[in-house]
């Protein structure tokens, strides 16, 4: 235990998991109204059985439902159009099924719904930043992937996407869902390539939030238990142990790297998931399981350096012991452990180059010079700009 300064807690939705609660919605909906506005993915959800029961448990609690579809990353534009098609219709509640991506749209859209803005107006570092005064429609979350988190958090990250694009968020308490119902079953046909990239996106905010500067005891036990999930789950459904245990796990991961980054902030991996995002057609996920190995490397090595009492540095040990399975490794030996463990991970996991996504060295200066937006603030030492470029370049 470390030491217990003052911290506080944020709200969080109201969670209901386990295998089969999709079922719950119906009666968690019916207590907001008759009317829904669904958001899902591009064709996973609703091509699958799920989909035909659910359509039938909402007739049968007589709740009517619009539709719209979230094909890749939300932009601002897509929110905006999605907000002025619906804003006159009767919604009750704004029901989100899919990935992070339709979570988020489905989290803007909510926010929007009841006033005129565009979600340009919020978005944070572009824009006028005007200030978000609600009031949001009700909203559910329900994740069809297991890594982002979102259904936990009050931000909805959007994306302009080109050389001088941006990948923002709106931000807002009052944008925490509701609810968020947390299905294993839904995950049963992400792909490999999928459950790599949303499974490193939770290990690098469970860690990133773990060894954040405003970390607190409660997220900190959090982060431990959810890396344990991650580390008895993730590499094994990759591998095609398709267990309802494996997608319990790693849902549940991802639940608490949401609940925690909302609390804590991030760190560097994130800072640069945000350009390299908005600039390059990279996959939220990629991004991280990239590039979490060699960030934690540089920033231990920055640590070691110039702040050696640095707790960050213990916490960082932690890991390594909770990985090695193995309590009673030095500091030193589980810094060596840790290293091991994430480099194995991305290996084994086939995580990509970004050479792949056309990122080149001789573009690092202008990513460097957009990372140090919020995440990049909260991460345990102020790297230098030849730090930051140095994780992109080991990556390239
Ligand atoms: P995604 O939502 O973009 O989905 C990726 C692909 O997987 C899509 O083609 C989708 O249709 C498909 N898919 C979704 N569920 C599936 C399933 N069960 N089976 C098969 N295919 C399925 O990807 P994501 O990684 O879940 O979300 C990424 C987005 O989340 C990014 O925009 C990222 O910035 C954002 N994000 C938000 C937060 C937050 O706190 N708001 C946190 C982390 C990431």
């Amino acid at each position: 235990m470390f030491n217990l300064n003052a911290f506080s807690i944020a709200r969080i939705p109201r969670i209901e998991f386990g295998a089969g609660t999709l079922s719950k919605l119906p009666d968690i909906a019916r207590a907001f109204g008759h009317d829904l506005l669904i958001v899902t993915g591009a064709n996973s959800f609703i091509q699958s059985p799920h989909w035909q029961t659910l359509k039938k448990q909402l007739n049968d609690h007589s709740i009517n439902h619009q539709l719209c579809v979230v094909d890749n990353e939300p932009s601002p534009e897509l929110v905006d159009d999605i907000v002025n098609k619906f804003r006159n219709s009767q919604i009750d509640a704004v029901v989100a099924i899919g990935g992070g991506s339709a979570v988020d749209a489905g989290k803007a859209i909510a926010g929007l719904l009841q006033i005129e803005n565009s979600v340009m107006d919020f978005l944070e570092g572009v824009g006028p930043e005007l200030e978000y005064t609600g009031p949001a429609t009700p909203f559910i979350a329900i994740p069809t992937t297991a890594g982002t988190g979102s259904e936990a958090t009050k931000n909805s990250v959007l994306s302009r996407q080109s050389f001088d694009g941006f990948k923002k968020s709106f931000r807002d308490e009052m944008l925490v869902p509701d609810y968020a119902i947390l299905d294993p079953d839904l995950l049963a046909s992400c792909p490999p390539g999928l459950i790599a990239a949303n499974g490193m996106d939770a290990l690098t905010q469970l860690m990133e939030s773990y060894v954040s500067t405003r970390s607190n005891p409660i997220t900190d036990a959090l982060a431990l238990d959810g890396l344990t999930a991650i580390k008895n789950s993730l590499l094994d459904w990759f591998k095609g142990n398709n267990s309802e245990t494996n997608r319990a796990q790693m849902i549940y991961a991802s639940l608490l790297s949401g609940i925690n980054l909302a609390q804590t902030g991030l760190g560097s991996v994130h800072g640069l998931a945000s350009p390299l995002g908005a600039f390059f057609p990279i996959p939220h996920g990629v991004v991280c399981g990239t590039l979490v190995a060699v960030a934690t490397q540089i920033n231990i090595e920055a640590m070691k350096i110039r702040e050696p009492e640095n707790i960050a540095i213990k916490k960082y040990a932690n890991l390594g012991r909770l990985f090695a399975e193995n309590q009673s490794l030095s500091d030193d030996e589980a810094l060596i452990e840790l290293d091991q463990y994430l480099t194995d991970l991305t290996n084994n996991m086939d995580l990509p180059l970004l050479n792949e996504y056309g990122v080149r060295s001789e573009q690092l200066d202008h990513v460097v010079a957009h990372s140090r937006g919020s995440s990049m603030k909260t991460n345990p030492i102020v790297l230098t700009d030849d730090e930051i470029r140095s994780i992109v370049f080991k990556r390239l």
